[in-house]
C-alpha cells in the first residue's frame, strides 16, 4: 500500500516511523525539507520536495499539521497530485467545519476523507499505542483502519466527518481544565504547608485524580522539567476549537469557555515554544507561591 505522510513534527515523525515496513511503501514530505530528507535516510524510505510528487500514486495520504488551517493551506497542492479513488487521513487535531469543507472538496475528485486526530502524546506515538478518534463514512473508516493500526491501539469511529475532531477538542478541553484546576489546588495547599508530593500521593489514590495529577504533574511540575513534547500553542488552539463547538451548538459551558480564555492568555504570556504544562507557572505567579 503506497502511503504519503505529510508533516514530520513532534508527533508526526514517530507516527510515520511505524509505516516504514511492509506492507507499506512510504514517501514523506515536510515543509522544512531537511527533516524529511533526514527521516528518509534514517528509515530507508522516500522523501519528496514537492507535495504533488509525494502524494502522486499514493493510496493513502496522511497529514499531521498544527491545525486545519495549515491542512487547508496545502490542499490545492495535494489535489494537484492525488489520484482519484485515494483516501486522505488527517491526523491533525483539526476543527470539524474545516474538515467537512476539505472532505467535500475531495469528494469532487472521488477522494475519501477521514479526520483522525490522535491522543497519547509523543510517548504513545513512539510506542505505537495512540488512541485514534475518527470521523468519516463507515467505508472510508474501514479503508483507513489498517494504516491507523500501525501507530494506534484504540481506533474508534466517532461519527461522520468532523466527529473525530470534535471528540478530540473536548478531550483537550478536559485536559486543560484538569491541568489548571490541579495547579490551583496545589498552589492553595502549598500555602498551607502541604507539599505537592504529599498532596499528589493522596489525590492519586482518591477521586480527584486525572492524567494530569498521575503523570504530568509528577513528571513536569515536581521535577520542574518541561520537555516540549506538546506546545501550549497547540492546546490553546484545541480548547479554542472546543469553545467554538459549545458556542455553535448553543451548549452553556462556562468551564470550557474559561479554559479557552485562560490558555489563550497563558499562550500569549509564555510564547510559542512553551510546553502545555508550563501553564502552571502562571498559576504560581498569580498565587505568589511555588508548587514544588
Ligand atoms: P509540531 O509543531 O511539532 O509540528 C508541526 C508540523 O507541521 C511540522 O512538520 C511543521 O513543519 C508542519 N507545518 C507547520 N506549519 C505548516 C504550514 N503552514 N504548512 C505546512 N506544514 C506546516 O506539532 P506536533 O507534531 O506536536 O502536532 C501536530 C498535530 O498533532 C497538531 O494538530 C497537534 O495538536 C496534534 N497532537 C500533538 C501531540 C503531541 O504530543 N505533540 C499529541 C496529540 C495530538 P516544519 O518542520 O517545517 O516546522
Amino acid at each position: 500500500m503506497k502511503v504519503a505522510f505529510l508533516g514530520l513534527g513532534a508527533i508526526g515523525a514517530p507516527m510515520a516511523s511505524h509505516l516504514t515496513d511492509e506492507p507499506f511503501d512510504l514517501t514523506v514530505w515536510n515543509r522544512t525539507g531537511e527533516k524529511a530528507r533526514e527521516f528518509a535516510e534514517e528509515q530507508g524510505v522516500y522523501a519528496e520536495e514537492k507535495i504533488a510528487d509525494a502524494v502522486r500514486d499514493a493510496d493513502v495520504v496522511i497529514t499531521c499539521l498544527p491545525s486545519s488551517r495549515e491542512v487547508n493551506g496545502i490542499l490545492d497542492k495535494i489535489m494537484s497530485g492525488i489520484q482519484r479513488g485515494a483516501l486522505m487521513i488527517d491526523c491533525t487535531s483539526g476543527d470539524p467545519a474545516t474538515s467537512r469543507k476539505i472532505a467535500s472538496q475531495l469528494a469532487g475528485m472521488n477522494v475519501g476523507f477521514v479526520d483522525a486526530p490522535v491522543s497519547g502524546g509523543v510517548k504513545g506515538a513512539v510506542a505505537g499505542t495512540l488512541t485514534v478518534m475518527c470521523g468519516g463514512t463507515e467505508k472510508d473508516f474501514e479503508r483507513a483502519r489498517p494504516v491507523l493500526e500501525a501507530f494506534g491501539k484504540k481506533i474508534i469511529r466517532c461519527g461522520d466527518v468532523g466527529a473525530g475532531d470534535a471528540v478530540k477538542a473536548m478531550n483537550q478541553a478536559l485536559l486543560a481544565i484538569h491541568i489548571w484546576s490541579a495547579g490551583e489546588a496545589l498552589a492553595a495547599l502549598a500555602k498551607l504547608g502541604v507539599t505537592a508530593q504529599v498532596a499528589l500521593e493522596v489525590i492519586n489514590g482518591s477521586s480527584g485524580r486525572s492524567n494530569s495529577s498521575e503523570n504530568l504533574f509528577p513528571e513536569r511540575v515536581i521535577g520542574r522539567k518541561y520537555p516540549r513534547t506538546f506546545k501550549i500553542a497547540l492546546l490553546d488552539k484545541d480548547v479554542g476549537i472546543a469553545a467554538g463547538i459549545v458556542d455553535e451548538t448553543q451548549t452553556p459551558a462556562p468551564f470550557i469557555d474559561l479554559a479557552a480564555q485562560l490558555f489563550a492568555d497563558a499562550h500569549k504570556q509564555l510564547g510559542e515554544e512553551a510546553d502545555h504544562v508550563e501553564a502552571v507557572r502562571i498559576i504560581e505567579e498569580k498565587a505568589g507561591v511555588r508548587i514544588s
